[in-house]
């Protein structure tokens, strides 16, 4: 079983090994799916709309499947269809976009990256851009490639770069001066994504709902350059189901978690947008390098099974 993957970053064609990011997708199913009764889950079901009618709240998927439910926790996403039974406050972008693409095969379509990366990922900072990839367990490798934009042109180039070589000259257009060793990452992507960055304000706190409430990016979506979304989410589903299980009411609970909620994500969220303005600003790689040796040492750590 995969337990550990190493962070990489590379500056000035140096790699600098640094902290150990954990992944353990498997465990994640055990520990979720086989506790729960059988039905319990239930796939491929949509949310299109949804209604607070009094002390419940109405569901419309598609396909006109319909739920009624005594308490709906909202974990949907950045683009949360339920957000709006809590708040009219919506997700601000934040001035940086990535373009998602996977490589399929990397090993054998990007073999001098595939080398570089070992395994691992990576992440290479300058101009106000930054490009990340990293391994995938079928051996394509995903690319992150992210810049500081204000201009819808840039999107538009990219959405419409549809072959190879366009794509090549979109990469060359928007990451001028940076190395051809990137180049491939472009060329042999089988597709590309435009991924605005969005946040949401977290000093707008909404006034809580009896049986409507949400967690995760739902809640408090934020750039991922604290590397904090996955543990916020996961915790605020600790302390959310704590509370109902110990608060005498529903809306005790909710109310009671989106206090601890707000609070603890102001702070994440503040920190997360420091973060995120180092890894754009004109000294990144100085700036970022010097965090991650801040958290102490530079040498690999290897997984347990490994050491
Ligand atoms: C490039 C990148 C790198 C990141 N790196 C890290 C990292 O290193 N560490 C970290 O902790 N976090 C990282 N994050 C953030 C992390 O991915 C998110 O914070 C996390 O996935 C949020 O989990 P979630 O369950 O709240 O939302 P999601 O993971 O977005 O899950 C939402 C789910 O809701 C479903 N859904 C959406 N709309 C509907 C609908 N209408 N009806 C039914 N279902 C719906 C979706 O299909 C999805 O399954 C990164 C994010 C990005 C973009």
């Amino acid at each position: 079983m995969q337990t550990a993957r190493f962070f990489t970053i590379t500056f000035a064609g140096c790699p600098v090994r640094g902290n150990v990011l954990r992944l353990n997708v498997d465990l994640c199913a055990i520990f979720c799916f086989d506790s729960l009764e059988p039905g319990t889950v239930q796939w491929d079901c949509k949310l299109e709309s949804s209604e607070i009618q009094g002390e419940q709240v109405l569901l419309r998927f598609a396909g006109e499947k319909t739920a009624v439910a005594d308490i709906v926790i909202g974990s949907d996403g950045a683009n949360s269809r339920l957000r709006e039974l809590v708040t009219p406050v919506q997700p601000q972008y934040v001035g940086v976009s990535l373009v998602e693409g996977l490589v399929p095969a990397a090993k054998q379509t990007i073999p001098e990256l595939w080398d570089l990366l070992a395994g691992s990922a990576l992440i290479a900072l300058g101009s106000e851009r930054t490009i990340g990839i990293g391994t995938k367990p079928d051996g394509s490798v995903l690319l992150y490639a992210g810049l500081k934009t204000e201009d819808r042109v840039v999107r538009q180039s990219l959405e419409e770069a549809v072959e190879p070589d366009q794509r090549v000259g979109w990469f060359h257009a928007n990451f001028k001066g940076w190395s051809d060793l990137w180049e491939p990452l472009f060329r042999e992507a089988i597709s590309m994504v435009w991924r605005p960055l969005l946040v949401v304000p977290m000093d707008q706190p909404w006034k809580s709902k009896p049986n409507v409430t949400l967690i995760g990016d739902a809640a408090h979506v934020m750039p991922p350059y604290a590397g904090e979304g996955v543990n916020m989410a996961m915790l605020d589903a600790l302390v959310l189901s704590r509370l109902l299980l110990s608060e005498e009411s529903a809306s005790k609970a909710i109310a009671a978690y989106e206090a601890e909620m707000f609070a603890r994500m102001r702070r994440m969220t503040a920190d997360t947008m420091v973060n995120t303005e180092m890894f754009y600003a004109p000294d990144a790689c100085e700036r970022v390098v010097a965090l991650f040796r801040s958290f102490g040492g530079n040498e690999a750590v290897l997984p347990a099974s490994e050491a």
